[in-house]
């Protein structure tokens, strides 16, 4: 089954051996206590891809108790928390490698669990992994590394294609969560997907919904992160994966857009996507938050559509409905808390400048903006300037430079404001003095007011709060 090294595996050995020295040297510790050990899947698949990371992946035939063992002389942490199936993680220096016992495994079809076999070759090990082109492995501990590639995993990697090394609707029947990772690899990879996988993708779509949420957000905030994950959601959509795993998506290409051009909200949501990932190196690089906010920001359209005398559609406070609707998605999906409140802040807040006009807003309107925005007023800038598709180029011109001229007036205010830190013109204390109350509701009444009045009117200075704060404490009912 072994095939001879061809001019890439050798490079794959070149680029382990080069970036990954410490490879070698965990092949020694198993080999000196009588295992095998081989460097494989994703490691191998990116060694050859020139893209190797410093997580790498082993098989080994030692049981995970003695795995684990020799691991921990190797290594300076190791985690046993995957030890249940077969896993085993150890780090040293700033390399993560995770070793894992050769397996066969097989999943009870309503099982969210699988059911774990230790397998006795590496062979059967690779047959069980989802891609051939993640079956591919470097056994170290048998002289000179060699390269084993019993599916052709190599000639896939290649033509950047997904096939599985078992009949697909077998290997997708076995552990459904691989056609969620088929539409990750298709967009971190830019790999087409076999014709046979695709077919089995939307057979077997409906087994996905027995895989814990977790692991199902796993694959899917990879794809996003991805560079190109328009490819991987279309295919989510496609194949009617996302029928099930996010229904609000494939939803929104019922929807033709309020100005009734021929474009679908659908098509428009991956635009903006795109658009907000070009715009990201203002929040320092790649961010789940802005792309799960720029995907979703819609979502409350179908829901919220209306026919216009006359002709016409409207969607009428679609951005609170869609600001619910991700948010109850998300926490379907296990996302934590932080990651669900500021997509559903972003969504709820994504067509207030549309009040704007041509720069109408007063001062407390921005200052209302900047405030309801907190934390992620970059965020917003980011998701408004990319929720313009129009094709017409002026238009999209003139969008983009009223927003600037809003960025220009915020920065302005900014600066003599320091909005981002307003606070009442007077504190806890001075209300109770000056009111003489003690610690209680009322105390947070007033604080309240006279932060809507320093939101309205800008800083008021004491003398002209207390004047304010009094007469409103007296005009009380
Ligand atoms: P990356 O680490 O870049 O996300 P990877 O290919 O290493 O990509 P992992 O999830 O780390 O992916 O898995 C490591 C390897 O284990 C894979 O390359 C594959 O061979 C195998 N594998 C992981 N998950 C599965 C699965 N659900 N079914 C079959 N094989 C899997
Ligand atoms: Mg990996």
């Amino acid at each position: 089954m072994t095939r001879a090294l061809g001019a890439a595996g050798e490079l794959a050995i070149r680029s382990l051996i080069e970036r990954a020295p410490l490879a070698s040297s965990l092949a020694d510790a198993y080999k000196t206590a009588g295992f095998r050990l081989a460097l494989v899947g994703g490691s191998v698949r990116d060694a050859i891809l020139g893209r190797l990371s410093n997580d790498l992946d082993f098989t080994t035939n030692a049981n995970p108790q003695v795995s684990k063992k020799i691991l921990s002389k190797w290594a300076e942490n190791v985690w046993d928390t995957g030890i249940a199936f077969g896993t085993v993680v150890g780090k040293r220096g700033d390399t993560t490698v995770e070793v894992t016992t050769y397996r066969s495994e097989s999943y009870e079809s309503d099982s969210r669990k699988p059911d774990v076999q230790y397998g006795d070759s590496l062979e059967g090990d690779l047959w069980r992994r989802d891609f051939t082109v993640n079956a591919m492995a470097l056994e170290l501990t048998q002289g000179a590394p060699v390269f084993v590639d019993p599916y052709n995993g190599l000639k896939d990697l290649g033509n950047r294609i997904l096939r599985t090394p078992n009949k697909a609707e077998q290997s997708f029947s076995d552990d459904p969560l691989r056609m969620m990772r088929a539409a990750r690899f298709a967009s971190q990879l830019n790999f087409d997907v076999a014709e046979d996988v695709l077919q089995a993708m939307r057979d077997m779509a409906g087994r996905i919904s027995i895989i814990s949420a977790e692991r199902v957000r796993d694959e899917f905030s990879k794809l996003l992160m991805s560079d190109n994950p328009r490819t991987g959601i279309s295919l989510l959509v496609d194949v009617g994966l996302a029928d099930i795993v996010l229904p609000e998506i494939p939803k929104l290409k019922l929807e033709i857009d309020e100005h009734h051009h021929h474009k679908d909200v659908y098509e428009h949501s991956l635009t903006v996507l795109e658009q907000a990932i070009a715009l990201e190196a203002r929040l320092g690089g790649p961010n789940l938050v802005i792309r799960l906010a720029a995907l979703l920001h819609d979502v409350g359209k179908p829901k919220t559509r209306s026919h216009i005398q006359g002709g016409g559609v409207s969607f009428h406070h679609h951005e609170v409905v869609g600001a619910r609707l991700a948010k109850e998605r998300l926490k379907k999906l296990r996302f934590d808390g932080d990651t669900v409140e500021q997509v559903a802040t972003l969504i709820a807040l994504h067509l207030r400048f549309h009040g704007y006009g041509q720069g109408e807003w007063t001062d407390s309107a921005v200052r209302r903006y900047v405030r309801d925005a907190g934390d992620l007023l970059p965020h917003l800038h980011v998701l408004t300037r990319a929720d313009c598709t129009t094709r017409n180029k002026r238009k999209a011109e003139a969008l983009a430079a009223t927003y600037q001229s809003l960025e220009d007036r915020i920065a302005e205010l900014m600066e003599q404001e320091e909005l981002s830190k307003i606070r009442p013109d007077l504190d806890g204390e001075q209300v109770m003095s000056l009111l003489n109350i003690k610690p209680s509701a009322a105390v947070g009444n007033a604080l309240d007011f006279l932060l809507e009045l320093r939101l309205e009117n800008g800083p008021l200075g004491e003398e002209r709060a207390t004047e304010a704060l009094k007469k409103w404490w007296a005009s009380r009912p």
